[in-house]
C-alpha cells in the first residue's frame, strides 16, 4: 500500500481508523500539532488524559514543559511539529502495546513523508525504540544523533519523564540545545 497521501486524506483516514482495540476507548484521534512545514518532527509515545479529551497533542503539563523548553531553547513556532507513535490513547496511559503501535505506524509513516523533516526527535524510550532501534536504550543513548537517508533522529526524556524525576532536566536541557545547535548547523549548510 502506498504511503503518499495528502493532508485532508491522511487526516481523514486517521480520524476514521479502527484498526487497533484503542479506537473503543478513546474520546478523540489525536493526529499532530505545529507547521505542516517543519524542519523538526517530534515524536512522542501517545496521547494522555487531556490530549484525548481536547484531540490536540502535548497539551498537559508534560507539553506545558515541552512548550517551555522549546521557547528558552530559542525554537519557532514555525520550527517544529509534534506526533505521537500512536493516535489514540492507551487506557489510563499505560504504554502502547506493540500490536498498537504496529497497527499506527504507517500513519506516522505517511505524517513523515508529508512534512519531510530534517530532524526526528523521540521524546522517550518508547518513540525511541519504535523509530530509531528496537534496543535502543534511553538513558544510555540519549542526546546521540542517528543519520538515516539523509534524516537526523536524536532521542531525549520524555518531558512526563522529566517531571517525575527532576535529575533528568539538565540531560533534558543540554539535549533541547544540542537540537537546536543542529538545526542551526543544517540551516546553514544549505
Ligand atoms: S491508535 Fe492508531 S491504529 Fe489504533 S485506532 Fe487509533 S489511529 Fe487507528
Amino acid at each position: 500500500m502506498s504511503l503518499e497521501t495528502n493532508w485532508e486524506e491522511f487526516e481523514s483516514m486517521c480520524l476514521s481508523c479502527r484498526k487497533c482495540p484503542l479506537a473503543e476507548t478513546r474520546h478523540n484521534v489525536v493526529i499532530g500539532k505545529g507547521s505542516k512545514t517543519a524542519d523538526i518532527m517530534f515524536i512522542g509515545e501517545g496521547p494522555g488524559e487531556q490530549e484525548d479529551i481536547q484531540g490536540i497533542p502535548f497539551v498537559g503539563a508534560a507539553g506545558q514543559l515541552l512548550d517551555k523548553m522549546l521557547l528558552a531553547a530559542g525554537f519557532d513556532d514555525t520550527d517544529y511539529y509534534v506526533a505521537n507513535v500512536v493516535k489514540c490513547r492507551p487506557p489510563k496511559n499505560r504504554d502502547p502495546l506493540e500490536e498498537e503501535q504496529n497497527a499506527c505506524m504507517n500513519y506516522l509513516r505517511r505524517q513523515f513523508i508529508l512534512i519531510r523533516p530534517k530532524i526526528i526527535v523521540c521524546l522517550g524510550r518508547i518513540a525511541a525504540k519504535a523509530v530509531i532501534n528496537p534496543d535502543f536504550k534511553i538513558t544510555r543513548e540519549r542526546g546521540i544523533w542517528t543519520e538515516r537517508k539523509g534524516t537526523y533522529m536524536i532521542a531525549t526524556f520524555h518531558p512526563s519523564a522529566v517531571l517525575r524525576d527532576m535529575t533528568k532536566k539538565k540531560p533534558a536541557w543540554e539535549d533541547m540545545k544540542e537540537i537546536r545547535r543542529k538545526l542551526l548547523e543544517i540551516r546553514e549548510g544549505k
